[in-house]
């Protein structure tokens, strides 16, 4: 088990001491669409997180659901937006207590990618720095693992589909997205998950990320 949320205190210890990681993946709660559920940013970076800790070890923290500069400022429902000190100073507490615990390298994996969101997110990583903060520090959203095959980050479409559909095909439901491809779908950023999405691609992508953010990982380690 590599979810803190199911580990007792030897566990934690054990595994502090074999590999100090800790991985929080960061998301929001955010309309993604007809067809996928709100949480997707936060459950898609979580399942990535636990992939890439069975290869590394280290720790998986509960998905963090706090997300800035959501789609709520585009006007669509079911979605919480917060204040852009708010996500700072929860990044920078948690950062500096997941280093108190004895974390030395930590990684915030971001899910949801709203431009002021993910800079906000940097320039807590900076102000922990200032302040002190000793432990190693990676802050990305997933998809910087994965451009060399194209995927640049999209919002419920063709990159973010395929990944969420390979993790989740029960929670996945394309067939609530209108049958006509010349309507759009509401609220879907990118290229048309009707025509490009499949399990396949998702399962593909996810193998390049967990991959390179496992070797990245281990070498931030070792320079500690
Ligand atoms: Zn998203």
């Amino acid at each position: 088990m590599v979810k803190m949320e199911f580990m007792v205190p030897r566990e934690v210890r054990a595994e502090l001491d074999r590999s100090p990681i800790a991985y929080v993946p960061w998301g929001a709660m955010e309309w993604h669409g007809e067809h996928l559920p709100l949480g997707q940013d936060a459950l898609k970076a979580e399942r990535i997180c636990v992939l890439t800790a069975k290869r590394t070890g280290g720790i998986v923290l509960p998905p963090i659901y706090i997300g800035h500069q959501t789609m709520q400022l585009y006007g669509m429902p079911f979605t919480l937006e917060f204040s852009r000190d708010l996500v700072k100073e929860l990044a920078v507490e948690l950062l500096r207590q997941l280093e108190l615990m004895g974390f030395k390298v930590i990684v915030i994996l971001c899910g949801h990618y709203g431009r002021e969101h993910l800079n906000t997110i940097k320039e807590a990583v900076e102000e922990y720095v200032k302040g002190g903060g000793k432990a190693k520090v990676l802050a990305e959203p997933e998809y910087v693992f994965a451009e060399d095959m194209g995927y640049h980050g999209d919002h419920a479409a063709k990159w973010e589909t395929s990944i969420f559909w390979y993790f989740y095909p029960e929670y996945t439901h394309m067939e609530l997205l209108p049958k006509d491809l010349s309507v759009k779908p509401k609220g879907v950023v990118g290229e048309d998950p009707r025509a490009h999405a499949s399990r396949e691609l998702g399962e593909k992508v996810v193998e390049l990320i967990v991959n390179k953010l496992a070797d990245k990982v281990l070498a931030m380690l070792r320079e500690g």
